[in-house]
């Protein structure tokens, strides 16, 4: 990618510029947890953005992508918004790092990635960390702490994306480490690293490539659910109540309510209980734990589809030690966490028995715990 980067650099622009790359992530364990003030637990993985860049002593961005083998050009002003999509990523980022009061100034730019689009992997994350590290280390000497960044590339995505997503996709990209999960509080914003050293392992994401929910009412009826459970319990939100509490509220509050909750309190334990193994080194808890949320997400949370609910399934049937739902639900990848000597007959198992089934195949994506936003010498 580097070699493929830099000849386009050289043809487009002459001569040579820095090169950055920022990753995608995984959520291990932890969902539906952010908007309930619990912990998510993800880590950046090895499917990257890179870019090269160079300031160009304008107050003009002239960026290529490789990828979309597009070209796109833009002032720094709020009117200068680029018409591509995958530009005013960019733009917002630049945009953003302006509105916090740190230095942009024009530059020349060319990208590329394999991080897969929209396959619940955040390639935008990735691009928004990549283009905003680099920033920070090209124009502010690195003055913007690692947590801004992060909130640069959210920010991004509410104002000039039209995406109101929550902190840990740029959180994990920023982040990550080679060999590390972050557990991220979303309620205090403090994180720890816990090691992932999966030797006899590996992770494997198989991609539905299936999407059943349309607009955000599933998502905004459950956070409707959480918060009135909540209120009930005189809380703020459900990180502080456990299932002593839920049971002695039940009878006042609908079944429907009551596994909503369930689900929640349940998962933020499992996130902790899935910290306590990692640091034991103990594999087959962190599986146990995976399966336990596929089950809580498809039967108590109601978030999953017979697609998911299908490749869990057959991963129970092939003895992989994990498997769930990764993201919102209602279609996307399951996470797998499968013995290594077992990896390929699962993925040709897995492949076979859903195209068989659904008459497309799913994809295959291995994935390995590694570094996040960094400049590359
Ligand atoms: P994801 O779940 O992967 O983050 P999004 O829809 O949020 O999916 O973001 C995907 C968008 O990010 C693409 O439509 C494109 O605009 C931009 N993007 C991601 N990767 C690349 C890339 N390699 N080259 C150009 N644009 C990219
Ligand atoms: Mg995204």
């Amino acid at each position: 990618m580097k070699k493929e980067i830099s000849k386009v650099f050289e043809e487009r622009f002459g001569g040579s510029g820095v090169f950055y790359a920022s990753a995608g992530r995984i959520n291990l364990i932890g969902e539906h947890t952010d908007y309930n003030g619990g912990f998510v637990f993800p880590g950046a993985i090895d499917k990257v953005i890179m870019a090269e860049i160079r300031p160009n002593d304008t107050m003009t961005v002239r960026v290529f992508s490789i990828d979309i083998n597009e070209y796109a050009e833009f002032g720094l002003n709020e009117a200068d918004a680029p018409s591509q999509s995958w530009a005013r990523y960019i733009f917002g980022v630049c945009r953003e790092i302006l509105k916090r009061g740190g230095t942009v100034r024009g530059f020349d730019a060319v990208f590329a990635g394999n991080v897969p689009l929209g396959a619940g992997l955040s390639s935008s994350a990735a691009l928004e960390s990549c283009f905003a590290f680099a920033l920070n280390d090209m124009f502010n000497d690195n003055r913007i702490d690692k947590f801004e960044l992060a909130r640069i590339g959210q920010s991004t995505e509410h104002n000039y994306c039209g995406v109101n997503c929550g902190i840990m996709d740029q959180f994990a990209s920023v982040f990550g480490k080679e060999g590390k999960l972050m557990r991220l509080d979303c309620r205090s914003m403090e994180y720890e690293y816990f090691p992932f050293h999966p030797e006899d392992y590996e992770l494997v994401l198989v991609d539905s490539v299936v999407k059943h929910e349309l607009a955000d009412s599933p998502y905004n009826k459950r956070r409707e659910s959480c918060e009135r459970v909540a209120h009930r319990l005189g809380l703020e939100t459900l990180r502080d109540a456990d299932m002593a509490m839920l049971e002695a509220v039940k009878s006042d509050i609908t079944a429907e309510d009551y596994f909503r909750a369930k689900f929640v309190i349940e998962e933020k334990q499992r996130v902790l209980d899935v910290c306590d193994a990692l640091n034991r080194g103990d594999y087959d808890t962190v599986g146990r734990k995976m399966y336990e949320t596929h089950a809580g997400l498809s039967k108590d949370y109601e978030v999953s589809c017979e697609e998911l609910d299908f490749l869990n399934d057959v991963a129970r049937e092939c003895g992989v030690t994990g498997s769930r739902i990764m993201g919102g639900g209602f279609g996307g990848c399951t996470i797998n966490l499968v013995r290594k000597d077992l990896r390929d007959k699962f993925v040709e198992t897995a492949v076979a028995k859903f195209t068989e089934k659904y008459g497309h195949a799913p994809k295959i994506y291995d994935v390995v715990i590694s570094d996040g936003a960094r400049r590359l010498d």
